[in-house]
């Protein structure tokens, strides 16, 4: 780890001044994935601003939004009564997410923006085009496992590896940010950013912007909800596939659909064919069984990864059944 100065911001205004004073500084929650790039030479700010002590803490209902502060433990928000009866997608999500130790630490900003598992990305011996642009992506025909096989480009392929945004996602979340010229809300939909010929740039969040909160609208799917994690080992550990679903259903026809992938795409991945079977249908196993099928529709795997595919076709077709009561 190299030398970094650290600062602890009193209040929202003098984080954003001290963020703006230099490009060269970095906002730090929980630190359970910064202080490990530090460790690792990925990252090398000059100056690391604490921002726990600003009051972005807690689950509020606020009219029909749930407004979930950005500084909130993970384990917090899966434990919260609201979360767990409105949004249990969401709670289960979290409860599958990382380890005890982590959840504990770990805030909700600081997941929705930790970055990729690739492990080329995490070695700062090797070329690698998100960390060093134009260096390279020895990924392309390298380790690629646990890389994408949706929204991958010839400069980068790497996953959007985190669980929470996937589950938001489905529940069609919003986020708060906050900069020096004021407040902003946007989609989570609108967040992520496909790498394309600049994968270095992994979100649509200003240099300096602040995540305060999360926004939560509401819905009608916690009856039918279920999210389904497939990983190398039951904890401690990120999505080699993950499925969030989210469905609307009056008996058994399926009036609103949400279907989103995590650990296949190099964002949260919303699997919209599938959306579509599923929509006005009423949900039998055939069905979820062909909108499984559906789901490798547009994939483009590497060498090391396709076996992705019928994992993915399979985790979904089980989450459908899962979350329509028919398992
Ligand atoms: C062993 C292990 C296993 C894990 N397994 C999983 C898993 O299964 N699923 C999963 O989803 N995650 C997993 N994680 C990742 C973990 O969830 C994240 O590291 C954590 O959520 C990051 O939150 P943090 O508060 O510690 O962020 P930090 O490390 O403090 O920050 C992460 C990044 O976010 C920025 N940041 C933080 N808060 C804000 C804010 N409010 N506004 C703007 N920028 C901000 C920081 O500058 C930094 O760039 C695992 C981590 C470990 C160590
Ligand atoms: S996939 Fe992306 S993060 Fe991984 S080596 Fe290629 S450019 Fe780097």
């Amino acid at each position: 780890m190299l030398p970094f100065t650290y600062a602890a911001a009193s209040d929202t205004a003098a984080a954003l001044r001290l963020i703006s004073a230099s490009r060269d500084t970095a906002f730090i929650a929980g630190g359970t994935d910064l202080l490990q790039l530090l460790q690792e030479k990925v990252l090398a700010p000059r100056t690391v601003i604490d921002i726990n002590g600003l009051p972005f803490r807690g689950v509020q209902r606020e009219a029909d939004t749930v407004r979930i502060g950005s500084l909130t433990r993970l384990s917090d928000v899966a434990d919260d009564p609201t979360i767990r009866l409105d949004f249990p997608l969401l709670a289960q999500a979290l409860r599958e997410t990382a380890s005890p130790q982590v959840r504990n630490m770990a805030s909700v900003g600081g997941n929705l923006l930790q970055r990729t598992r690739c492990l080329y990305f995490r070695d700062a011996t090797v070329p690698c085009n998100k960390r060093e642009p134009g260096s390279g992506c020895p990924a392309q025909d390298g380790l690629n496992r646990i890389n994408a096989i949706f929204g991958g480009s010839e400069h980068c392929i790497a996953a959007y590896p985190g669980d929470m945004a996937v589950a938001l996602l489905a529940l069609d979340a919003e986020l708060v940010v906050q900069g020096e010229t004021g407040e902003r809300r946007m989609r989570l939909a609108d967040f992520y950013r496909q790498p394309g010929d600049t994968p270095q740039l992994e979100t649509t969040l200003e240099p300096g912007e602040l995540i305060t909160a999360i926004l939560l609208p509401p819905n009608n799917a916690a009856e039918h909800s279920h999210y389904l994690k497939l990983r190398d080992r039951a904890t401690f550990e990120w999505a080699l596939v993950s499925v969030a679903v989210a469905l609307e259903m009056h008996e058994q026809r399926i009036e609103r659909a949400r279907i989103v992938a995590g650990g296949v795409g190099t964002t949260p991945w919303r699997l919209s064919r599938v959306e579509e079977m599923l929509l006005g249908a009423t949900l039998t196993a055939d069905l979820a069984r062909q909108a499984g099928d559906s789901a490798g529709t547009g994939a483009a795997p590497k060498a090391g990864n396709a076996f992705k595919v019928p994992m993915l076709q399979r985790a979904v077709e089980r989450a459908v059944l899962n979350a329509g009561g028919l398992a």
